[in-house]
Formats: C-alpha cells, sequence, structure tokens
C-alpha cells in the first residue's frame, strides 16, 4: 500500500487529479455487507486512487475502523487512510491504536482532534491524552512512520470563535508540526474554498497539498443537518431549490449530482490535485460525478 503523499504527487506529475472517497464504519454486519459487496466494487469502476474511514465520527464505532480499513486494503488491494481522533483516548491509548495500524499495514492517518460526544458543546480533552490534532500529529510524526493527513476548514472551524483567519494559522501550525496534506470540510461555494487556499499558500506559506472535500446532496434535511452540525454555508440559491425538494429525496439525490459536477469542474480548472467525495457509504451519486467530469470520460 502507498503513502497518500506519494499517490498526490505521481498523479500531479501525471496531470490528474487523485479521486478518494471516504466511508464510515458500518453500525451493522448488513451495513458491512453492503459495503463491501456492493458499495466499493461500484465504486471501484471509476476507479479511486485510495479510500479513507471515518473514526468515531458521531459516535461509538472507534473500534471498527482499524478493522474495516485493514479488510479494504487486502480485499481490494486499494490503500486506504485511517482517521483517528484524540477523542476519549490517552496517549497511550492512542500510541496501542497506531501500533495496531502499523501491524496491519496501515500507511496513512488522517489526524484529528475529533468532536465532542454528540458533536456540540466544548470539547474537553481526556486527561493523559491530546488537546488539539496538533499535538496528535507531532507525537505520531516523532514515532511513527505514516503519511499525515490533517482537517482543513474553509469557512473556518464552528468552535473557532476567533474568525477563520485564526482557525487559517492553526492549520499552519499543524501542517508545521508534521502533516503531508490537507482534506477540506464539504463546502458548496467554490469560493470559500479558493479563499482558505490562497490564504494557505500565498499568505502563510504552506506548500503541503490541499484536497477540496466534496458532498453530493442526497436529501435537503439530511445536508441541513449536517451543515448545522459542521457549520459549512449552503449558498441561497442551492437553499432554494433544495427547498423546494424537501419531500422529494430522489430530485434531491439527481441536483446534488448536477452541483457536485459543476463544482467539481470549476475546482479542477483551478488547479486541485485530488476530489474527496463524502459517499455516506453510497456509490450512486459519487459514481455519477466523477463520470459526469470530462477530466474522466
Ligand atoms: C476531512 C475530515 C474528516 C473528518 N473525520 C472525522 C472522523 O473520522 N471522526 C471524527 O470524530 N471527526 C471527524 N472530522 C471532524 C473533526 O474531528 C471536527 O471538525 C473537530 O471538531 C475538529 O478537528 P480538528 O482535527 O480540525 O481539530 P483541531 O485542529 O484540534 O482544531 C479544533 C479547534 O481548536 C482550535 N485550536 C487549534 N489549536 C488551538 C490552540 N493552540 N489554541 C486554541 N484553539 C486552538 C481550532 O481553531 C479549532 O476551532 C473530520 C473533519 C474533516 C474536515
Amino acid at each position: 500500500m502507498q503513502f497518500i503523499k506519494d499517490i498526490h504527487q505521481s498523479k500531479s506529475d501525471l496531470g490528474k487529479p487523485a479521486i478518494s472517497f471516504e466511508f464510515f464504519p458500518p453500525k451493522t454486519e448488513k451495513g458491512e455487507s453492503s459495503l463491501f459487496s456492493k458499495t466499493i466494487p461500484e465504486l471501484l469502476a471509476i476507479q479511486p486512487d485510495y479510500c479513507s474511514v471515518t473514526y468515531g465520527a458521531g459516535g461509538g464505532t472507534k473500534g471498527k475502523t482499524l478493522e474495516i480499513v485493514s479488510r479494504i486494503q487486502q480485499e481490494f488491494r486499494l490503500t486506504c487512510m485511517s482517521h483517528l481522533t484524540c477523542v476519549g483516548a490517552t496517549e497511550a491509548e492512542i500510541r496501542q491504536v497506531l501500533d495496531e495500524a502499523s501491524e496491519l499495514g496501515i500507511r496513512n492517518i488522517l489526524a484529528l482532534r475529533g468532536d465532542p460526544p454528540g458533536g456540540t458543546g466544548d470539547f474537553v480533552p481526556t486527561e493523559g491524552g491530546f488537546t488539539y490534532s496538533k499535538d496528535l500529529v507531532s507525537f505520531i510524526r516523532s514515532n511513527y512512520d505514516f503519511s499525515i493527513g490533517v482537517a482543513g476548514f474553509p469557512e473556518g472551524h464552528i468552535a473557532c470563535k476567533e474568525g477563520r483567519e485564526v482557525d487559517w494559522e492553526r492549520l499552519k501550525g499543524k501542517v508545521d508540526a508534521g502533516a503531508d496534506f490537507v482534506m477540506t470540510q464539504l463546502f458548496f461555494s467554490n469560493e470559500d474554498f479558493l479563499r482558505f487556499r490562497d490564504h494557505m499558500v500565498k499568505q502563510l506559506g504552506m506548500t503541503q497539498t490541499i484536497i477540496p472535500g466534496i458532498l453530493p446532496v442526497l436529501s435537503t434535511n439530511q445536508i441541513k443537518r449536517f451543515t448545522e452540525l459542521c457549520g459549512a454555508t449552503i449558498p441561497d440559491k442551492m437553499m432554494e431549490k433544495l427547498n423546494m425538494l424537501e419531500n422529494d429525496d430522489t430530485a434531491a439525490t439527481e441536483f446534488g449530482i448536477e452541483f457536485a459536477v459543476e463544482q467539481c469542474e470549476e475546482l479542477l480548472k483551478e488547479g486541485v490535485k485530488g476530489l474527496h467525495f463524502y459517499s455516506l457509504n453510497k456509490s450512486y451519486s459519487t459514481v455519477k460525478v466523477v463520470e459526469g467530469l470530462s477530466s474522466f470520460r
């Protein structure tokens, strides 16, 4: 399995974007079986460069992440990154997870602080654990040989009351602590992403790759819930359209595909080095979006 930093480099040398997908560990056997027998095989048709699996997002599935990552790597020979958070873990427990990841042949970690349980409220660090993702990045860089990614927020992190530029300066700090690339939270206005990228590159001198996170909308109510939790903005025009499709998820899904194709085309024209799709463990929209891109056809 490859380091993701090397995948980004070799795709960039070929002048092609790296395509990746994100999964969450299914909570049921049926969900797991569907991920392995349907979703991933369908996504493989569009030749992804790598994928990733979340860690305890929304609560409770921490233990499953490494198992799913390892199974994807073994069954599909596809490089898979494990997300890892500092939530509810001491340094010794994090060390155990990283040791196990190494033993399983996992070579890429997305180093995160994580959200407070339930997704809202103040984050309370665990005694003997890490307070910010930067601490986790430093720990991994000093003790292991992983390619490390970190999370970036084109509109600023929801809990950063000092404003987005302060959050971006902290992002520069965590990248300098040893990260190889940044993956962003979902966003719907490319202007937000481009402003963020310009700031990171031109003002703060960051040289590491920034990969935009793309979420093809599947349902109006679902996207309203997600954006409330993570603080991403739905532009007015998009919201108007989504409100009209509130009771029709099929139409919202088709709209989501159309929107994401346009969004990705523009980002590719702006020279992004990859597209990371939040698949929500479904293949239909992501396949349609990638197939709809002129660089893929
Ligand atoms: C691509 C991506 C994947 C994700 N995957 C997962 C997942 O698998 N599981 C999961 O639970 N969550 C996941 N998340 C959500 C993420 O855990 C949350 O957004 C979390 O609230 C912040 O994580 P972080 O790593 O950015 O934290 P940090 O970088 O630690 O930042 C958290 C907050 O602390 C502030 N901060 C940083 N340093 C300092 C400092 N020195 N002093 C004061 N304030 C500071 C920042 O401005 C920010 O507001 C993901 C997010 C993204 C974008």
